[in-house]
């Protein structure tokens, strides 16, 4: 649906983990508001082939990628800059989650979702930055969780990754205010998608009691507030989190 406020027409926007959930709802609102969306996928094809066929417009792409591989972030970017020209908007949504209580918690599964959650972004930022900064334009909208902001049991390596991100991005907010690129967060709380499918129904029925909303977000509500914030409409909004969470944390 196309707003008056919010127009990303001739904007070129790359999105990681556009395949499912968040992220594809976020690449679909983009291309509905007029933007050229290269997006990535970490190993389902076929999902992120059935959101590439469901776009608006024509020109859009996805590539295989895994984030937390460094010479694949620059390998793949290049094809993206190939292919789509310089990028204005850039979504690090991909994110993992390896939830164990601390003591089980093996040494790998905390390395590996600060890899991919955290690391990953500094990779991505890093290489689409480079051009950007030539430019003197481009927006990032990193996604975090609440559970970076609240803690969560269970969840250590997760909410150090997201708090972490939160850091990075208001330090990158900073370092490139006076190119005129922006950086800001999207926190979302409890969001149906296949991630909190896998949640136990423990973990379901704390979220869900806890939301004064009443009920869990839906990925476009999320979708919604990243085509805002990459937007000429939020030109003056940088280094901010911006918590949806049907009111389950306030920050
Ligand atoms: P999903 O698990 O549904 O999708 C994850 C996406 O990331 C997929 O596209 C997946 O690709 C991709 N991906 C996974 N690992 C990698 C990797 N190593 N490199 C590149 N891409 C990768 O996640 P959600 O949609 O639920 O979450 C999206 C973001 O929102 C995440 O950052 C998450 O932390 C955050 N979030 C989600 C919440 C929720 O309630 N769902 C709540 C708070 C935050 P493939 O399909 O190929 O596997």
């Amino acid at each position: 649906m196309k707003s008056p406020l919010i127009s990303l027409e001739n904007k070129n926007i790359f999105v990681t983990g556009g395949s499912r959930g968040i992220g594809a709802a976020i690449v679909k609102q983009l291309s509905d508001l007029g933007a050229k969306v290269a997006f990535t996928y970490s190993s389902q094809q076929a999902a992120a082939e059935a959101v590439l066929a469901n776009l608006s417009g024509d020109g859009h792409k996805c590539y295989q990628l895994d984030v937390s591989k460094s010479a694949e972030v620059e390998s793949v970017g290049q094809k993206v800059m190939t292919d789509l020209g310089q990028i204005h908007g850039v979504v690090n949504n991909a994110g993992i989650t390896k939830d164990q209580l601390i003591l089980r918690m093996k040494d790998e599964d905390f390395s590996q979702v600060i890899k991919t959650n955290l690391e990953g972004i500094f990779f991505v930022t890093k290489f689409f930055s480079k051009s950007m900064l030539k430019n003197r334009q481009g927006s990032f909208v990193n996604i975090s969780s609440v559970v970076g902001s609240s803690g969560n049991a269970g969840q250590s390596n997760y909410a150090a990754s997201k708090a972490g991100l939160e850091g990075f991005t208001k330090s990158i907010a900073l370092e490139f205010a006076s190119r005129q690129i922006r950086a800001n967060v999207v926190s979302p709380g409890y969001i149906s998608s296949d991630m909190t499918n896998s949640l136990t129904p423990e973990q379901l029925k704390y979220f869900a009691d806890r939301i004064p909303l009443g009920r869990p977000g839906e990925p476009v509500e999320i979708a919604q507030a990243v085509a805002f914030l990459l937007s000429d409409a939020a030109s003056y909004i940088t280094g901010q989190t911006l918590h949806i969470n049907g009111g389950l944390y306030l920050a």
